[in-house]
């Protein structure tokens, strides 16, 4: 949504929505902004939404989605995969780079910036490839996808990791004069040569070719090093074991520029769902075990790793419901996210709203560098806010929401929550759970 939509932009009394640390509260939006906060405000010709009840979140940053445009639109496009991010509380997507074409160049990064901008229902930023093609041989063009419209400051190869260790110290010095980060995907690539499920008890069980857990904690360790010698920003895509949870805490100690993130599914789910032999549940990384689900919530919990990132990966009908071997990996995530992790670390007492707030809003806006998302409420900024009500009856999750693919881990769980009302900019992209 452009600036030039101020037509469009009315001016809504939010009553008496909870905001974390402060107690109840109504909120003005206008002119894009929040012209106001504090109790029993009122304005002529306001819209008025009800918020009794509500929390009232600055609106959620996901630093880790795919949305398949350009290239695979049967599987996503920006248009339906923001939908889904507004349905689940976004403001802002960082959006990966392994699209066809890779988005390796400043034409591409562009390409998906305009499209965001024009058919987003919630801002897209660009992350630009760290190689060209994904390759892994060759650094893209890092410097002109930062000068581009897109201003691209994140780059990864996601779905890839950067196993050259020369090429990631070339990568780092590269961004360092930007202040940008690299994200990495990590995975040993060697180590994980057909590998389909955590190695463990359930891997063997199955007779699936196991992961381990050590294959992502040795890329951890080794760019931890890295990032340090060079002295520039490393951030950790999809943390999914305990062993790296305490590398990077380790790193953390040591004052290195080093930030992690953890997906919604695996803060609630484990490799013994694989059972049924059942795709949906194939994932990269893997979905791990109980022990590591408990270290990665108590990592969340003392900001160790910093932020929620969905790593929404959507796939259509065809790649999914097929052999497990042959299944394509991943799930989607963006419409479930706050309801997942209401369930994994509020409704446990990890967290409380506020810690929430930091973790999927303030801290992935800080570590993608994204200008006018993540910033606390408060009179005077940006009016990106979502509305959630913590106490709806747990329902469960149906597979088909506004994501063009259906392949969530979640489908017939109950979750706690429902995303009541977005804003972006003051705009509702979200009201009543429904796209406004
Ligand atoms: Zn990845």
């Amino acid at each position: 949504m452009s600036e030039g939509e101020g037509a469009m932009t009315s001016t809504w009394l939010i009553r008496k929505a909870t905001l974390p640390g402060t107690g109840r509260t109504d909120l003005l939006l206008r002119d894009g902004a929040i012209a106001q906060i504090g109790p029993q405000l009122s304005a002529d010709g306001a819209q008025v939404l009800e918020a009794d009840g509500l929390v009232a979140l600055p609106g959620l940053v996901d630093l880790h989605t795919h949305l398949r445009e350009p290239g695979r639109e049967d599987a996503e496009t920006i248009e339906t995969g923001t939908r889904a991010a507004a349905l689940g509380g976004f403001t802002a997507v960082h959006a990966m780079a392994n699209t066809d074409p890779v988005a390796d160049t400043a034409g591409v990064v562009e390409q998906v910036w305009r499209l965001g901008r024009t058919g987003g229902h919630c801002d897209v930023q660009p992350v630009g490839a760290v190689t060209t093609g994904l390759g892994g041989t060759r650094l893209a063009e890092l410097g002109a996808m930062a000068d581009s419209v897109a201003r691209v400051r994140v780059f990864s190869d996601d779905g890839r990791c950067v196993a050259d260790p020369l090429l990631m110290r070339r990568a780092l010095e590269y961004v360092k004069a930007f202040d940008g980060v690299i994200a990495q995907h990590a995975q040993e690539p060697r180590l994980t040569e057909g590998a389909q499920l955590n190695e463990g008890e359930m891997s063997a069980s199955l007779g699936l070719a196991g992961w381990p857990a050590v294959a992502e904690e040795a890329i951890i360790a080794r760019d931890c090093l890295l990032a340090a010698h060079v002295g520039s920003a490393l951030h950790i895509c999809h943390v999914s074991t305990a062993g790296s949870a305490e590398i990077i805490r380790w790193a953390k100690s040591k004052g290195w520029p080093v930030t992690a993130e953890v997906t919604p599914h695996h803060l609630l789910l484990t490799d013994e769902l694989a059972s049924g032999y059942d795709p949906v549940f194939k994932v990269n990384p893997p979905l791990r075990t109980s022990a590591d689900v408990v270290e990665l919530r108590r990592a969340l919990a003392d900001g160790t790793i910093d932020c929620v990132a969905t790593d929404h990966a959507p796939h259509p009908v065809e790649a999914k419901e097929t052999e497990w071997s042959e299944a394509a990996f991943g799930m989607t995530g963006l419409e479930t996210a706050l309801r997942v992790v209401q369930e994994a670390m509020v409704d446990t007492g990890l967290l409380d709203w506020a810690g929430i707030a930091d973790r999927m809003s303030i801290r992935p806006a800080r570590i993608g560098r994204l200008a006018g998302h993540g910033i606390p409420l408060g009179a005077g900024v940006p009016a990106n806010l979502t509305l959630y009500d913590p106490a709806s009856p747990p329902a469960a999750v149906v597979p088909a929401g506004a994501s063009k693919s259906r392949n969530t881990p979640f489908a017939g769980l109950e979750l706690p929550g429902r995303v009541v009302a977005t804003f972006l900019r003051g705009t509702p992209t979200v009201l009543d759970g429904k796209l406004a």
